[in-house]
């Protein structure tokens, strides 16, 4: 809904006065709350409340923000390092690509990536965090938010979020040591020899790969392997 929501915003951005594009939010917001209510879209009750009442909070809560949505869902593809035998390539696709004021200088507007999270109770993410830093490095940022929705009743709590600065020092850091994993996942590769790395995500967004990782032998991993997963019949594409 928040896609939805934001890629009307930049649609509708050049198009009318401030007071305009308000307006027609509203109305957006009104049509996504009875989207959100509608009995055949496969959610049962207490899901369709929630999103129905979420994103009409999300929409008061930030009503004046002063977020400036240029991109959402924008997927990319950046070579990280490249030799006569190698191309490294990392991808993703950030929730929105945002215009916002710079913290450190009000005056002058800087990039920011933002990706929605949730959470349920109040504590913040880290800065230091694989997804934030490749974001960053492919968007040529140092600025980043996480855009939190929580569960909580109280919508005060429920939305918040968290900016963060990485230097350009931190940046070239994460880019040098994702390297140096490329190059261990191909020395891997090379040996067919993989290990779990035992860091899998929590609860809202677990592994793909969790049934096939934690099966408790080798006769397990193999009816998991045949029952869920099958090879992808074409060929990876990058964005
Ligand atoms: S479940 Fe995913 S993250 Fe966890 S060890 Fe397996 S592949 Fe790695």
């Amino acid at each position: 809904m928040l896609e939805i929501y934001y890629r009307y915003k930049i649609s509708i951005k050049d198009k009318y006065p401030i007071q305009k594009q308000l307006e027609r939010m509203a109305t957006l917001v009104q049509r996504l709350r009875k989207c959100a209510d509608n009995e055949d879209n496969g959610f049962d009750d207490e899901t369709r409340n929630l999103l129905a009442t979420r994103i009409v909070a999300y929409y008061k809560r930030y009503l004046n923000e002063d977020w400036e949505p240029l991109g959402v869902e924008v997927g990319f593809s950046i070579i990280l390092y490249e030799d006569k035998y190698n191309i490294f390539i990392y991808e993703g696709r950030p929730d929105r690509i945002l215009r916002i004021k710079d913290p450190f200088n009000p005056g002058r507007r800087v990039i920011c990536v933002s990706d929605d999270k949730t959470r349920g109770r109040n504590d913040d993410l880290i800065d230091y965090n694989n997804q934030v830093n490749g974001y960053l490095v492919a968007a040529k940022t140092n600025w980043f938010v996480y855009n939190y929705m929580g569960k909580q009743k109280d919508t005060q709590k429920a939305f918040d979020r968290q900016l963060v600065h990485r230097s350009d020092i931190a940046l070239e850091k994460w880019k040098q040591t994702t390297i140096k994993w490329y190059f261990k996942i191909l020395a891997d590769r090379n040996r067919e020899e993989f290990l779990e790395s035992m860091q899998c995500p929590g609860e809202y967004s677990a592994c793909e790969f969790l049934s096939l990782c934690s099966s408790k032998d080798d006769r397990e991993y193999n009816a998991v392997m045949n029952a869920k997963f099958k090879k992808r019949p074409e060929a990876r594409k990058s964005w």
